[in-house]
Formats: structure tokens, C-alpha cells, sequence
């Protein structure tokens, strides 16, 4: 039974990251999406509201689960049986960050494997940074999120469109 977990912000989240969570759905039995509740980062949505549209995003998909956790992603892990982490790698801007999470990670619970999947050229240059600042000044976010969210993340920045 190969248990993953794929962490993030999610804020807001992107064809990029449905893309990594459909493709590491079918590799492993189960896979959780994992929305950091990280107090630090000034969020766009709350926790809640992240978690509740993955779970719209991923309904279809049986062996996906969405849950929110705070502290050590390997404490987290240990809690929820998953053995894996999956991230997503868009640049090599990504993998300096990356590498040494995952060996830190490793080093904390050696059980803990790191799979890093590159991401689909299509979506490569996306980022939910970028979704943010198009979004905040008015910009057609629709190619970047799917359809159902749109119009959430508009609402966040007071912007009809
Ligand atoms: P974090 O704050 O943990 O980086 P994000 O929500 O920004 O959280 O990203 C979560 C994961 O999704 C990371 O592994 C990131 O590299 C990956 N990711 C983000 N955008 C894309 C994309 N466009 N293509 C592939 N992977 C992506």
C-alpha cells in the first residue's frame, strides 16, 4: 500500500497543481493533498476554504483524500500513515529549495521518500504567486485556475468581472 502525501499552500490553486495531484493519483493507491496551515505566510484563503475547493477539484477521484495539517510535514506523515511525499518541479529554480527540504526531511524520518515529478510544460511558468498579482490588478486568470475558483479568487480583490 503506497500512502502519499502531496503539501502545499494551494493559494489558490492552479492547473499546475491538478495536473501533479491527477498524475501522482494514479501512481500511488493513496494520495492526500495536504494544505499547510502555515500562520506565518499571509494567505489569500483561509485553510477552510483552500481545503474545501480541493476537495470540489478532486471529488471525482477516489483515492484522493484533502486534509489540512500545521508543524512538521514528518510528524504529519507519521499521523496519517503516508510514507511518500510528492512536489512538483518546475525549474531549477525549484530544486535548490527542494533537494534540501527533502533531504532534511529524510534525515528526520528515514521511512519518509521525496518523489519529485516536473511538471507539464504547459504549465511550467505558473505559479500561485503569479495567479495572485494577475488576479489583483484585474487580469484573466482563467487559463491559469479552474473554472469553478475564478470567479472565488476575483471576490478576494473586490474585482467584478
Ligand atoms: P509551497 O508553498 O509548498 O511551495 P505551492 O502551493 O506553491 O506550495 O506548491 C505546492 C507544490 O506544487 C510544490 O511542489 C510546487 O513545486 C508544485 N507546483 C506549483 N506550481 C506548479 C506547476 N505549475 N507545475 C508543477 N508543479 C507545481
Amino acid at each position: 500500500m503506497r500512502k502519499a502525501i502531496y503539501p502545499g499552500s494551494f493559494d489558490p490553486i492552479t492547473f499546475g497543481h491538478q495536473d501533479i495531484i491527477a498524475r501522482s493519483s494514479s501512481i500511488f493507491d493513496e494520495l492526500i493533498v495536504g494544505v499547510l496551515n502555515n500562520s506565518a505566510k499571509n494567505s489569500l484563503f483561509s485553510v477552510d476554504e483552500r481545503v474545501s475547493m480541493l476537495r470540489e477539484l478532486t471529488k471525482d477521484i477516489p483515492n484522493v483524500t484533502v486534509d489540512s495539517f500545521d508543524g512538521l510535514l514528518v510528524d504529519y506523515m507519521k499521523e496519517s500513515g503516508a510514507t511518500i511525499i510528492v512536489r512538483g518541479l518546475r525549474a531549477v529554480t525549484d530544486f535548490e529549495y527542494e533537494l534540501q527540504i527533502a533531504q532534511t526531511n529524510h534525515v528526520e524520518n528515514p521511512a519518509v521518500e521525496t518523489v519529485f515529478l516536473t511538471t507539464n510544460l504547459k504549465y511550467s511558468y505558473l505559479s500561485s504567486s503569479v495567479v495572485r498579482e494577475f488576479a489583483a490588478y484585474g487580469g484573466d486568470i482563467s487559463k491559469f485556475v479552474p473554472a469553478p475558483f475564478v470567479d472565488r479568487i476575483y471576490q478576494k480583490y473586490n474585482i467584478n468581472r
